[in-house]
């Protein structure tokens, strides 16, 4: 059924004003101050957004839905993960093909595909794992751009599980995303150092606030320096996922003024969360790696966020349900990750706009149009444009409610903002034309989201070798 939403005010990072907006066959066909209902065919169906915000729809850019890891899967598969993203107004997830190194790269990228495109409700796209390094992996990173992929994620940690690639290697991988113009994302850690630490520690115990001691924020920035200067001296960009630290952000910094093209993105919780409750009860709770930081770093990525040096807020949402959590209570053993893709609007909207740390235009930037054109997918995603696809969000900016773990529709049955007050929900979530979720009703049917081919990473079109 095609739509017009009447009444309402659209908001992209660029200007804020009254219109309304018809959406026919799953795209927007018009965008104007006012439609006359009158004008339009019985079968439209007009939706009152009197007193809400119109954003292009969401996008959570770095999630990790039905994640097999340490011989378990995460709690949210790609069905619930859809479910509450879309609760959360959240139309499109950039997730995560992983490296089988036993098998062509494009092969885990079709299977990963594949799986997502027979349980999603919502749209989705890719970055691509490379933990290893080899004579064949430039031809393999071919076919994943010619399947519509053009990130790659390497890890400057993990060692001991295979995920680290050497210097040499990661030269040699960096040099052939440049010239395929594939854009690399990096998880910043420094490996050496997390291992001497772990040296030092010694038999103490290694209790959940261990963790926050064992990889901390020196570790970060060691690592952005190191892949910053590889970076800089291949004259390429490189993007920084999930930063957790001022240190790290000083580091971006420093890099930029020298002329290295080096992007970022944070997530809700190193904005929001701190260390301290590593030191609860149900610590394992709030395991994710890197770690959380202190209130300082909080402050200090809002900072960033609000002048610009961090252009993307995505979540990392990674679940564990409580019993897997709480299953250990070792730092090296508890599972990493929370959730997120749901509170991300509001906690953003509570903590960003409300505070007056940035505007509504930054918001619907950080999370829908920047994501959009990093990763090669706008304007068809992250736009209101004309012909692309109708992947709507309507906000309520008004609503004052608390976040518990009985509000999230997360498998996790746990949601580490419990008893966060917040302002702001989005009320209805429309993905190509169909509404996903209409106030607490849920629509989405598994299996209609579908992949996004992405094309060139915005940073390639800006800077040309
Ligand atoms: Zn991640």
């Amino acid at each position: 059924m095609d739509l017009c939403i009447k009444n309402g005010t659209i908001v992209t990072s660029e200007h804020t004003q009254r219109s309304d907006v018809l959406i026919s066959g799953g795209k927007i066909s018009q965008v104007s101050e006012t439609i006359d209902p009158s004008l339009l065919d019985d079968q439209v169906r007009i939706i009152d957004a009197s007193g809400l915000l119109v954003f292009p729809g969401l996008i959570d850019a770095h999630t990790h839905y039905h994640l097999v890891s340490r011989g378990t899967v995460t709690a949210d598969s790609f069905q619930e993960g859809s479910r509450l993203a879309a609760f959360g107004g959240v139309s499109t997830v950039i997730d995560f093909a992983d490296h089988d190194k036993t098998r062509p790269l494009i092969d885990s990228l079709t299977d990963r595909s594949a799986a997502m495109a027979a349980e999603m409700a919502i749209d989705f796209t890719l970055h691509q794992g490379v933990y290893g390094m080899s004579e064949q992996i430039p031809e393999q990173l071919k076919a994943v751009r010619e399947a519509g992929v053009h990130t790659i994620k390497i890890f400057t940690t993990y060692r001991n599980v295979g995920y680290l690639i050497e210097t040499d290697g990661l030269r040699a991988l960096f040099t052939a995303c440049r010239d395929l113009e594939l854009m690399v994302t990096v998880h910043a850690e420094d490996d050496e150092l997390i291992e001497e630490l772990l040296l030092k520690h010694g038999d103490q115990p290694f209790t959940p606030a261990a963790h926050a001691l064992l990889r901390p924020a020196e570790a970060e920035e060691r690592a952005i320096r190191y892949i910053g200067g590889l970076a800089g001296e291949l004259g390429m960009p490189v993007y920084i996922v999930h930063l957790s630290s001022e240190a790290g952000l000083k580091a971006i910094g420093e890099l930029r003024v020298k002329g290295v093209q080096i992007s970022t993105e944070t997530t809700p919780h190193y904005l929001q969360l701190t260390k301290e409750l590593l030191d609860r009860e149900d610590a394992p709770l709030y395991i994710m790696t890197p770690p959380l930081r202190s209130a300082q770093d909080n402050r200090a990525l809002w900072k960033g966020v609000s002048q610009g040096a961090i252009s993307i807020i995505a979540t990392d949402h990674c679940t564990f349900t409580h019993e897997q959590k709480l299953s250990s209570h070792d730092c090296r053993t508890i599972y990493p990750g929370i959730p997120g893709t749901e509170e991300m609007l509001p906690l953003i909207h509570t903590f960003g706009v409300e505070k007056g740390l940035i505007s509504m235009e930054k918001l619907v930037a950080l999370l829908s149009v920047n994501p959009a054109k990093m990763f090669g997918i706008y304007p068809q995603k992250g736009s209101l444009i004309k012909g692309t696809d109708a992947d709507i969000t309507l906000f309520d900016p008004s609503i004052r409610w608390t976040i518990t773990n009985a509000s999230q529709h997360t498998a996790a049955g746990y949601t580490p903002y419990d008893g966060t007050e917040v302002k702001g929900k989005a009320v209805m979530t429309i993905r190509r034309g169909e509404i996903l979720t209409e106030g607490d009703t849920y629509h989405g049917v598994p299996g209609s989201g579908r992949f996004v081919r992405a094309g060139r990473p915005g940073i390639y079109h800006r800077h040309t070798r």
